[in-house]
């Protein structure tokens, strides 16, 4: 079983090489457009290949406004800052995440609160949630949400859609409202995955979204705040230093972040956006085929969501128990095909041992059990490597 996954890689990506997780592939215009902003001399904060990606970004995810930063965490910051999240704040997220969902609550001076996932979506589950706040919260007369153990503010909920498939959002939306918490999306890892045909990242007051180098396109570093337009005039202004508009005089009226991305960035950006619609085609091809190879075996591969469209950023299965995990990596990695479990749950980390959560049996579950495929794009049937 496990060299017929191991021959199948091989076989995809056609190469007897080491094989990664998740590698970029560049076969458009990037050239073309890093090249441009060299020749212009506007590598830096101002150019034009930042508002175009803004808008491009904008109109494919049919978000009213976009807004490009240095990365995906800086993004996560901007958003919980504007959804007013400070110091001694609460903000409710998942425990199986990357850290940086969690560190940017901790950099506002918040905590994070971890309520367990769904076991088929990978996101946070909103009966989880509705459950955890039905025993630890209330709303005080204003509406805010609180926490009984300490009477300090819940502000908001910070789901994310994990390897790509979409969070139950109608559940998690209909909770929040109920609660009166600011929803934002680390939609990260989920760019071109759709939700009943709406894209990601454009459920709550904010998403985000991240195109580092492994993710479904890269600007090398960066990432994008979606926002409609008064939130999403508020994160340009945050991101750029909080400077006024004035023909020559520095005025800045609050304290903002120089977390704009760069026009240098924005140039591979929008070369790459032009392909994303015929790399998820690929992938989402390559998922099949996965599903196919592993049918009736003892590994589960993990598919979208109903009702979603996952751009299957990394592929996954579950296997049937630790031990059986452990297995699967070592036979992969030893024979150079990259396979990674999923990270560990964020409340192990030395951070965020403190902080409150609920049950987390789904969580627990899958963390013990949960392996990433390698996942990238060929070029032109060729091993993209
Ligand atoms: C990639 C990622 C981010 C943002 O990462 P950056 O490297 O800062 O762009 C945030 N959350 C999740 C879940 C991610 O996978």
């Amino acid at each position: 079983m496990l060299q017929s996954l191991i021959d199948f890689v091989r076989d995809h990506y056609r190469t007897n090489d080491f094989i990664p997780l998740h590698a970029p592939v560049f076969g458009g215009n990037e050239k073309a457009y890093v090249s441009d902003t060299i020749d212009s001399t506007f590598v830096s904060s101002v150019g034009a290949f930042v508002d175009r990606f803004e808008q491009d970004m904008a109109s494919y995810t049919g978000s009213p406004r976009a807004v490009a930063t240095v990365n995906g965490t800086a993004a996560l910051h901007v958003a919980l800052r504007l959804v007013g999240v400070g110091p001694g704040d609460y903000v409710i997220t998942q425990p199986l995440t990357f850290v940086a969902t969690c560190n940017a609550i901790a950099y506002c001076g918040a905590m994070p609160i971890f309520v367990d996932v769904d076991r088929h979506t990978l996101g946070l589950s909103p009966k989880a949630l509705a459950s955890w706040l039905d025993a630890h919260a209330y709303r005080d007369d204003s509406g805010t949400c609180r926490r009984r153990k300490d009477d300090r503010a819940i502000r908001a909920c910070l789901p994310m859609h994990t390897f790509g498939h979409p969070a139950d959002l109608d559940g998690l939306v209909s909770v929040c409202r109920d609660w009166g918490l600011a929803l934002v999306e680390d939609a990260a890892e989920s760019l071109g995955s759709t939700y009943h045909r709406r894209h990601t990242g454009t459920f709550g007051a904010l998403g985000t979204l991240s195109f580092n180098g492994n993710k479904v396109i890269t600007t090398g570093g960066g990432g994008m705040i979606l926002a409609d337009q008064a939130m999403g005039e508020r994160a340009k202004h945050l991101t750029t230093t909080a400077k006024l508009p004035h023909p020559y005089e520095y005025v800045h009226d609050e304290l903002g972040y120089n977390y704009r991305m760069p026009n240098l960035n924005a140039a591979l950006g929008c070369a790459q956006l032009e392909q994303l619609e015929a790399y998820l085609a690929e992938k989402r091809q390559l998922a099949s085929e996965y599903a196919a190879c592993l049918a009736g075996g003892e590994l589960e591969f993990v598919t979208e969501p109903e009702g979603c469209r996952s751009n299957y950023w990394l592929n996954a299965v579950i296997c049937p128990d630790r031990e059986r995990r452990d297995q699967l990596l070592k036979s992969t990695n030893e024979q150079g095909v990259m396979t990674r479990p999923i990270w560990q749950l964020m409340n192990r980390l030395p951070m965020y041992a403190s902080a409150p959560a609920g049950e987390l049996t789904n969580a627990l579950w899958l963390e013990a059990r949960v392996v990433n495929l390698p996942s990238s794009i060929c070029v032109h049937g060729k091993g993209a490597i």
